[in-house]
This record gives structure tokens, C-alpha cells and sequence, in this order.
């Protein structure tokens, strides 16, 4: 293991407080109960910090600050310019602060400090800063209706929203919420994961020290089905935004059915990474890495179902293989580590318990198949990174998601079969095909149905570019403009010219 960078002191200061306290209209205070919950290492299985614990009463209290001030607060009568300004300096404050911010991240969540730095913290800033862009550019339109009216719409804001968050992305996942709700003009009631609070809590700093007028993000952390539970059922809540599984994000539809709350739901994944023959074979080697050891395989378009043609599949599982057994396992904050522990005890378990469904199922770990209790690694939440081969695409390993480093190789006949495999499964998130023919890049492109598709690539993103679901990975879009329809309302004016 390299030597762990040191500490800074500001995050030091930061998980030694004696708790962290939530953000309610401009003020952090304790929860209304006083209880605390901690937030664990998972590099260590250490407890690195303690947290408010809001439940309904904090919930109650947040909405109520969100709800003035989206009513009649400055807010409410901020221009555009002010908007624009105060995103764009959360943005900068988030880079100013990058390598506390990745600190934080690595330590309560575990992913390497590489991809914190290099890829979660400018992603948040980017985030912000793509849309302090369109604060002023989400226009309305003016409609070529009966002669006699003026008939034009305007996009106002949807009011209070709901965000909740999960634990895989904390950060990155606040911004991809916050920027668009704020750039629209909304306010917001914000829930961390109660794995990976201590980001989040940070940022309510720095939207603070950037200048956004109190109660307009307030942030509550605390367990799902208490405080989020909460918020999901508020009634002066308009809107829901959720990341996370599938089973939660169907309860929230369920429960919001009885408010017609707006909802967008972005969940799980089973994603397919398809391989023909003819691809660049390192590319194809390393694209389907990335797919799905990236952040520990805790990412919900990950390359979980790795599709080979026949007649190569042997020997691109065998190198694959070979990759996944030399990749540096250890804990977050050393420099080298590629592949750090899973973010819970919770989710160890699960992964676990799949790498013995996996094997009681027939299939084979060429790679992995096992917790890695290595020196040093004991108390940590370590799977070594797993490929599987001798699955079947009906397996429970090949349909159910894992959320966790774990790839399973199946192999397929010729296109129409990729297809056909591809195809079965719950989810529609993402989905990858890696082949020098252009014709069947595109055929393959228009045939999955998933809402994003790499060709010879995976795992890219950009703040400009929609990510969200067909099928049971969610509805809405984050990112890109399309994330301002789930944040906007349009309003339809007539104005009769003849009087
Ligand atoms: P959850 O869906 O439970 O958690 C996601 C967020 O929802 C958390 O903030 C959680 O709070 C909150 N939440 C949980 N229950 C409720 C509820 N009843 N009402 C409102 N909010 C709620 O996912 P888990 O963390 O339990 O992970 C389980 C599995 O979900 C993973 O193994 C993975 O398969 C999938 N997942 C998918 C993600 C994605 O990116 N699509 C992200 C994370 C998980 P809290 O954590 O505080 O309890």
C-alpha cells in the first residue's frame, strides 16, 4: 500500500465535531428528538463521524422553511442574474474545496481518492456550473393560436421538491438534484443516504458561503423510511426526485399516487455490455473493467451483464480475468487503490450472498468469488473483483442487480442473439456494444432499449447528456435540458386582443 495522503485539517474538524448538524432554513441546528446516528468508515469498519437524525418533525420543520421561502422569500423575487451568479460561485467553491470535499467523499463512502478527485467533485462543480447556463435560457414559447389572442406559455418552477439521494455518488448526486431545481427557481428539502451524509452537509456549507438566501436548500439527514418517508408524504411537497432501488422508488409511486406529487425516479440497472468478435479486443477488455469495477461496481448503469461472442468468449474471459485478479484492492485513501471496500455492512452482506447464489446457480468465479480479508483489508468491506463465466442469462446473478464489483460473461451467438439477451431484463438504464462495423454499432444502438448507449465506450457522462431509464430503471431525466422539464411547470396565457 502507498502512504495514504494526510488528512487536512478542515476535515479533521469536520468528522470530529461531536455531530454533524442538519441545515434547516439557514440554520443548523440538532434534530428535533435529539438522537444522532454514525456513519461508518467502510475502509475500517470505523465509526468516522456522528449525524443529526431528522425524522418527521425536522421533515415538518424543513418544508415548512422551504415552502416560505419559495413563496416569499428573496427567492422569490431573485432575478436570473442573481441565480446565474450564485450557482456559478457554488461552483467555484466546490473546486476551491476539492480536496476536502474528496476526502470526505472517500472516507464515508470508500471509493478511491483518485476518482473523488479527478472524477465525483469536478463532476458536482460542472454540474452546477452546466446550470447556472440555463437559468436564463429555459424560454417559454409564444403559440400560433386564434389571431385575436396573444397566447404564449411560461415555465415557472414546480415549488417545494423532495430530493433523496443515495450513497454511490453522494456529492454528485446532490448536484445533478440541486442544479437543476435551483437554476428552475424551486427550493428543496434535500435527504442524504444515511451511509454518506457527511458530503452533502458540507455542501450546505458552501451553498451558504456562495450566498442562497436561508430555507431555500435545507438538508436532512437521516433513514429512509423515517425522515424520507416523511418528505415522500408531506403534503406541501410538489415534487419528488429519487435515486435509488427499485423497491423504494416503486413505494414512493405508490405512496405519491394519493397526492399526484411530480416524481422522477432514477433506480436500479442490469445492464448489458455486448462484445463482437470484431472488436479492438484491448479496448473491449478494459471498456467492460471500467463497466463494472468502476466505484466498486456500486453504480446503477453498470456492464453487469457482459455479452461475448462465441467464438472469442473463452479467451476474453480468461483476460479479463486476468485484469480483474491484478487490480489494487485497499482502502479509499491510498493513492493506488483501484478498487476500494463496498460502502456498508449491509451491502457486503448482499454482494456476498450473491457470489454464493452465483455458485450454488452453476456458474464459475475465474476471478474473485470472494470477500478479501487481506492484511490490513480485515475489518474493511472488501469483495475481490469477480468474473463469473458459465452464467446463464435467466440466472439470478444475470437478472438481479448487484450493486457490487461482480460481472458475469455469457456468451452469444450473432447479433440478433445479443440482441435477444440483451433484451431480457426488468431494467432499461444503460447498456454498451463494442464493434469496429458502424452499421451494427447503430443497429444495436436503436434495437436495446435503454436510455443511454455506448459504442466502444462505457461509463461516460457529461452534464449536458439525459441519464434515466425505460422500463423498471425509473422514469424523468437527470442532466442535460431535460432535467428542467422535471423542475418546471408550463402555464398556457391567453390574452384576448380586442378588449
Ligand atoms: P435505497 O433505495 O433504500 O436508498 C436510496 C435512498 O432512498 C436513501 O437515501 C434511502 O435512505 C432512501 N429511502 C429508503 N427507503 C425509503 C423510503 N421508504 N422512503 C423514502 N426514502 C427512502 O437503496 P439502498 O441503500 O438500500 O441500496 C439497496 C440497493 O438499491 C442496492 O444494492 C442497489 O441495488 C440499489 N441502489 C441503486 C442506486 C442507483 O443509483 N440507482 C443507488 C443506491 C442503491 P437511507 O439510506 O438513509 O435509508
Amino acid at each position: 500500500m502507498a502512504a495514504a495522503p494526510a488528512l487536512s485539517q478542515a476535515v479533521q474538524d469536520f468528522v470530529r465535531a461531536p455531530f454533524r448538524k442538519m441545515l434547516i432554513d439557514g440554520n443548523w441546528v440538532a434534530a428535533a428528538s435529539g438522537k444522532t446516528f454514525e456513519t461508518v468508515n467502510p475502509a475500517t469498519g470505523e465509526v468516522l463521524a456522528n449525524v443529526a437524525e431528522g425524522d418527521a418533525e425536522d421533515v415538518e420543520r424543513a418544508v415548512r422553511a422551504a415552502r416560505r421561502a419559495f413563496d416569499d422569500g428573496p427567492w422569490a423575487t431573485s432575478t436570473p442574474t442573481d441565480r446565474v451568479k450564485l450557482l456559478l460561485r457554488v461552483a467555484d467553491l466546490i473546486e476551491q474545496n476539492a480536496q476536502e470535499l474528496a476526502q470526505l467523499e472517500t472516507l464515508d463512502n470508500g471509493k478511491s481518492i483518485n476518482e473523488s478527485l479527478n472524477v465525483d467533485i469536478p463532476s458536482a462543480a460542472g454540474t452546477f456550473r452546466y446550470y447556472a447556463g440555463w437559468v436564463d435560457k429555459a424560454y417559454g414559447q409564444t403559440i400560433p393560436s386564434d389571431p385575436t389572442f396573444f397566447n404564449f406559455t411560461l415555465r415557472e418552477p414546480v415549488g417545494v421538491c423532495g430530493q433523496i439521494i443515495p450513497w454511490n455518488f453522494p456529492l454528485l448526486m446532490a448536484a445533478w438534484k440541486l442544479g437543476p431545481a435551483l437554476a428552475c427557481g424551486n427550493t428543496v428539502v434535500l435527504k442524504p443516504a444515511e451511509q454518506t451524509p457527511l458530503s452533502a452537509l458540507r455542501l450546505g456549507e458552501i451553498l451558504q458561503e456562495a450566498g442562497l438566501p436561508d430555507g431555500v436548500v435545507n438538508i436532512v439527514p437521516g433513514f429512509g423510511p423515517t425522515a424520507g418517508g416523511a418528505l415522500v408524504r408531506h403534503p406541501l411537497v410538489d415534487k419528488i426526485a429519487f435515486t435509488g432501488s427499485t423497491e423504494v422508488g416503486k413505494e414512493i409511486h405508490r405512496e405519491t399516487s394519493g397526492t399526484l406529487k411530480r416524481v422522477s425516479l432514477e433506480l436500479g440497472g442490469k445492464s448489458p455490455n455486448i462484445v463482437f468478435a470484431d472488436a479492438n479486443v484491448e479496448d473491449a477488455v478494459q471498456g467492460a473493467l471500467m463497466g463494472v469495477f468502476f466505484n466498486q461496481g456500486q453504480v446503477c448503469c453498470a456492464g453487469t451483464r457482459l455479452f461475448v461472442e462465441q467464438k472469442m468468449h473463452d479467451e476474453f474471459a480468461d483476460t479479463l480475468a486476468k485484469h480483474a485478479s491484478a487490480m489494487q484492492q485497499g482502502p479509499g485513501m491510498d493513492p493506488a487503490t483501484r478498487v476500494g471496500p463496498l460502502v456498508s455492512k449491509e451491502q457486503l452482506d448482499r454482494v456476498t450472498s450473491y457470489l454464493e447464489i452465483g455458485k450454488k446457480e452453476g456458474a464459475k468465479a475465474v476471478a474473485g468469488g470472494e470477500r478479501n480479508t487481506g492484511k490490513g483489508l480485515e475489518k474493511g468491506y472488501f469483495v475481490k473483483p469477480t468474473v463469473f463465466t458459465g452464467v446463464k442469462n435467466d440466472m439470478r446473478i444475470a437478472q438481479e442487480e448487484i450493486f457490487g464489483p461482480v460481472v458475469s460473461v455469457i456468451p452469444f451467438k450473432d447479433e440478433s442473439d445479443a440482441g435477444l439477451q440483451g433484451h431480457h431484463t426488468l431494467y432499461g438504464l444503460a447498456a454498451g456494444v463494442w464493434t469496429k462495423d458502424v452499421s451494427k454499432a447503430h443497429r444495436v444502438a436503436r434495437a436495446i432499449r435503454a436510455g443511454t448507449l455506448w459504442v466502444n465506450c462505457y461509463n461516460v457522462f457529461g452534464a449536458s447528456a439525459p441519464f434515466g431509464g425505460y422500463k423498471q430503471s425509473g422514469y424523468g431525466r437527470d442532466l442535460g435540458k431535460h432535467a428542467l422539464d422535471n423542475y418546471t411547470e408550463t402555464k398556457a396565457v391567453w390574452v384576448d386582443l380586442r378588449r
